[in-house]
C-alpha cells in the first residue's frame, strides 16, 4: 500500500468545482493584481487569525523579510530565534545585515525555550523571532512577558501555525506581526507561491502594504524603498476557496494525532518520552497542553531515524526530515563563526526527526500501514 506523507490531489478531488470556479472568476475579471480577491481574502484571514488586518504577500518567505523591514531591522541589529527552523526564517535576518542569535528549543515542542530567552537579549536585539514549528505554538505567554520587559517587538514565523492557538489566542495574534506562508504544503496552500503578514497594529499593517509596492504612494511616488512583494489575485481567489474548509481539515489532522498515539500505545510503545533511548527507541511529538495544534507535521523521534526512513520508504511510506540541518551549521551562515555543539537540543532534533503521514484524507487502512511498518521496524531491532 503507498502512502505519500501529502496527497493534495485528493483534497483537490474534493472541492475542486469550487476552486476551478474561483480561479475563473478571476480570470473573467482580468483582475490579477490586488483588487477585490485580494482584499476579501485580506478580511477572512485577519479575522481568522484573530487579526484588525492582513496584508497579502508573495510568500511566506517575504512575510518574514518585509515584516522584519516594518520593524526596522537592519545592520548592526540582533534579531532572536531558533536554530531548528526552515532557512527562510534566518535568512531574511541576514539579508536585511542583521545578527541571528539563537536560543535553543525545547525537545518536547521543537520550539525555541521561552526558559533560555532572557540572556539571548543584548541593548542590539530589535526583534524575537519565535517560530511555531509543525502547527504548534512556541510558549507565547513567557515570550511575550519578556518581549514587553525588554520593550522588544514580536514577529511569529507563523508559516506553519494558521489557525494554531495557545490558550485560545491565535499565531499571529500574539506579536507585532505574524508571517503566514501559503506554500502549497502548508495547511492553507495556494496554488504556487503565497503569503501574508497578520497584524494588530495599523501602522505595521499600512507600512507592510507600502513595502509590498514598491513604497510607492501614491503611484510612482516612493516614499521608503519596498519592492515587489504582492500577493496574485488568483492566488488570494484559491485560498479564500479553501479557507472555507481549513477547520474540517485541520480537525482530521487531529484525529489523525490522536490515531497515531493510541495505536502506537496499543503496540506496546511507551510513547510518553520525550527523547528516544535505547529503551525506548520510538518516540512521539507529547500532547501538547494549552495549545490548538494544527498539525502541519507530525514529527516522530527515533535514535534509527535513517534507517527507519531507508525502511519505510521502501515500504513506499512518504517520510520527511524536518530539519536535517541546524541553521548554526548551514553553509551559508559559516561566517557567523557558529560551531556543532552550540545548540544541541537542535542538533539533536536534526538527527532523530522523521516527519511521517498525518495529512486529512489520510485513509485508516493507510494510517495502520504506516504504524505497523514503524512498528515492526522497531521490534526487529531490538
Ligand atoms: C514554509 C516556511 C517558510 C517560508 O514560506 P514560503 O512560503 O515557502 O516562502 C518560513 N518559515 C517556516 C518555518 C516555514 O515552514
Amino acid at each position: 500500500m503507498k502512502v505519500p506523507l501529502l496527497d493534495l490531489k485528493a483534497q483537490y478531488a474534493a472541492i475542486r468545482g469550487e476552486v476551478d470556479a474561483a480561479i475563473a472568476r478571476v480570470v473573467e475579471s482580468q483582475h490579477f493584481i490586488l483588487g477585490p480577491e485580494v482584499e476579501a481574502l485580506e478580511k477572512e484571514v485577519a479575522q481568522y487569525s484573530q487579526c484588525a488586518h492582513a496584508v497579502g504577500l508573495s510568500s511566506g518567505t517575504d512575510a518574514i523579510l518585509v515584516g522584519l523591514m516594518a520593524l526596522g531591522v537592519g545592520p548592526g541589529d540582533e534579531v532572536v530565534t531558533s536554530p531548528h527552523t526552515f532557512i527562510a526564517t534566518v535568512s531574511c535576518i541576514v539579508r536585511l545585515g542583521a545578527r541571528p542569535v539563537f536560543v535553543d528549543v525545547d525537545p518536547a515542542s521543537f520550539n525555541l525555550d521561552a526558559r533560555l530567552l532572557e540572556r539571548a537579549l543584548t541593548l542590539r536585539t530589535k526583534a524575537i523571532m519565535p517560530v511555531h514549528l509543525f502547527g504548534q505554538l512556541a510558549d507565547m505567554e513567557a515570550i511575550t512577558a519578556i518581549s514587553q520587559r525588554h520593550r522588544v517587538p514580536v514577529i511569529e514565523d507563523a508559516a506553519q501555525a494558521v489557525g494554531s492557538e495557545w490558550r485560545g489566542r491565535r499565531a499571529g495574534a500574539w506579536g507585532a506581526l505574524g508571517c503566514l506562508s501559503f506554500f502549497p504544503s502548508k495547511n492553507l496552500g495556494a496554488f504556487g507561491d503565497a503569503g501574508a503578514v497578520v497584524t494588530n497594529d495599523a501602522e505595521l499593517a499600512r507600512s507592510v502594504k507600502l513595502l509590498r509596492a514598491q513604497g510607492q504612494e501614491p503611484k510612482y511616488f516612493s516614499k521608503i524603498l519596498g519592492g515587489n512583494f504582492r500577493i496574485d489575485a488568483i492566488q488570494a481567489a484559491v485560498l479564500r476557496a479553501k479557507l472555507v474548509h481549513l477547520d474540517a481539515w485541520t480537525a482530521a489532522r487531529q484525529r489523525n494525532a490522536a490515531r497515531y498515539r493510541k495505536w502506537f500505545a496499543a503496540a506496546g510503545f511507551d510513547v510518553s518520552q520525550v527523547k528516544p533511548t535505547r529503551e525506548h527507541p520510538l518516540v512521539l511529538p507529547p500532547e501538547p497542553a494549552h495549545v490548538r495544534h494544527i498539525y502541519n507535521q507530525f514529527s516522530i523521534r527515533s535514535i534509527e531515524r535513517d534507517a527507519l526512513k531507508q525502511h519505510l520508504q521502501e515500504l513506499g511510506i512518504g517520510t520527511e526530515i524536518y530539519y536535517p540541518q541546524p541553521m548554526h551549521l548551514q553553509e551559508c551562515f559559516a561566517s557567523l563563526g557558529f560551531k556543532r555543539g552550540d545548540f544541541p537540543e537542535a542538533e539533536a532534533a536534526a538527527a532523530q526527526s522523521l516527519a511521517i503521514p498525518i495529512y486529512p484524507e489520510l485513509e485508516e487502512a493507510q494510517q495502520r500501514a504506516v504504524v505497523e511498518a514503524i512498528a515492526a521496524f522497531h521490534r526487529r531491532r531490538r
